[in-house]
């Protein structure tokens, strides 16, 4: 329930009550005192997510710090607020006395692992939420299906395998913890989160059936504690490291977007292009393909600016640079070279003319429907690559002939310079 309101928001409200409720009537509880514990259920949720939500937490969970904040919240804010409301209602619904036996005995043995529970469940929901919103590939889905595989078959193995059964615990988690360790390295967050999920789940179900090494410790409640306390420890941990991966690589991403692409218009930059284009150019001159340089200069762009402002000479260079994008193929490289000039490498036999008088009339004929984008049009200089050809400047020198041609014989045009 704290997962989806913290996707979904208010909407979620009303499931999380009758989702109480159904709950509570099933496992038996009266409907008066069913109703009050749904109720303030759903005022914890509401409590813990505008408290959140105040601290600027992030769903997608792509720092430390928002981990920390769902952990820090569900252990201090939710959890001891959620049993201060069971104590209450045992005494006001069914008048049991509280002494301070109870009170401990509510917040000692559920506080912890409720908590614990909670923050893995949760956890697992938001960023696997994310992690299919950004469609990973089926490789992705694939391994972690092998990672949980092995760590599931290693669990049984310490769990079930009777001569293993008088392992210490430590040793058991021990393992565990470097596989646990390893499932965060590959799918960080998301992937800790699961980890620890099966590693919590199988050694509680072993110990309620009586097998495994934890089963030993039952008789002693200090040993079960301190191995609770150990268990948090490579849960909290874990899930940091996989929090602390996931910054990385988001940040990675972002540097290596910055580095190539341009922020206004999204195409590649003038830079990367030319690292890019220089590959092309070799493959071209080895397998003969042909290759087309197509250089493209708005017009009357000086104009447009004093004319209608900044803002919408910035409007109309994004909306080209769509245009662009889709009239090309995905393997053709598109990239703003500055200013309010651009570049399309393409490769392969296409007719040269009318690809470049499709950018052109495309233009002429969705500008129409965009009334917040001022009219304009755009001058296009083309070549084909030639074997003499050293480097893209060579064909970028003869580009930005013909575009002057075209500017020269009255602009929205193209002139081809041949190969
Ligand atoms: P021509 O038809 O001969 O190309 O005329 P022009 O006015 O387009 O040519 P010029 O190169 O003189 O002007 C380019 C203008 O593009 C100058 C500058 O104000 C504008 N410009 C360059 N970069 C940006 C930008 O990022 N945003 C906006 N709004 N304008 C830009
Ligand atoms: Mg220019
Ligand atoms: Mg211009």
């Amino acid at each position: 329930g704290l997962a989806v309101t913290l996707l979904v928001g208010r909407m979620a409200w009303g499931s999380v009550f009758v989702g109480h409720l159904a709950l509570s009537l099933y496992q038996g509880m009266a409907p008066g005192l069913a109703l009050l514990v749904a109720l303030g259920n759903l005022a914890v949720v509401i409590l813990l997510t505008s408290l959140l939500q105040r601290l600027k937490f992030r769903c997608q969970m792509d720092t430390p710090r928002d981990y920390l904040l769902l952990a820090l919240g569900v252990t201090l804010v939710s959890q001891p607020v959620a049993r201060l409301l069971a104590l209450a209602t045992m005494r006001a619904a069914m008048h049991a006395d509280i002494t301070l036996e109870t009170v401990i005995e509510v917040f000692k043995f559920m506080w912890l692992d409720e908590s614990v529970c909670q923050i893995l469940v949760a956890t697992c929901i938001l960023s696997g939420f994310d992690v299919l919103r950004r469609h990973r590939p089926v490789s992705f889905w694939l391994t972690l299906l092998l990672a949980t595989s092995l760590l599931v078959l290693v669990l049984a193995q310490l769990l079930l395998v009777p001569e293993y059964q008088w392992l210490h615990p430590l040793h058991v988690l021990s393992v565990v913890y470097l596989l646990v360790m390893m499932v965060a390295a590959l799918f960080e967050l998301f992937g800790a989160a699961v980890a620890n999920i099966i590693v919590l789940g199988s050694t509680q179900w072993a110990t309620h059936k009586g097998l495994g090494p934890f089963y030993q410790l039952i008789d002693s409640g200090a040993d079960l504690t301190n191995m609770n306390t150990f268990l948090v420890g490579i849960i909290l941990s874990s899930c940091l490291v996989g929090a602390l991966l996931r910054e990385r690589s988001d940040r990675e991403a972002m540097l290596k977007q910055l580095a190539h692409h341009d922020s206004l218009t999204g195409l590649y930059n003038r830079r990367y292009f030319f690292e890019l284009a220089e590959r092309e150019l070799l493959k071209a001159r080895r397998e003969a393909t042909q290759l087309t340089l197509f250089w493209m200069d708005l017009d009357h762009f000086k104009a447009i600016n004093d004319k209608h402002g900044h803002a919408a000479g910035d409007r109309a260079l994004a909306f080209f640079a769509g245009v662009l994008q889709r009239q090309c193929r995905r393997t053709d490289l598109a990239a703003r070279m500055g200013g309010e000039e651009f570049a399309v490498l393409t490769w392969g036999s296409v007719d040269v003319q009318a690809l470049a008088e499709k950018v052109r009339n495309t233009l002429q004929r969705e500008l129409p429907q965009h009334r917040e984008v001022v009219p304009f049009t755009v001058s296009i200089g083309v070549t084909t690559f030639r074997p003499e050809d050293q480097r893209v400047e060579d064909m970028m020198h003869r580009a930005d002939i013909a575009l002057y041609q075209a500017k020269a014989a009255g602009r929205d045009r193209v002139v081809y310079a041949g190969g």
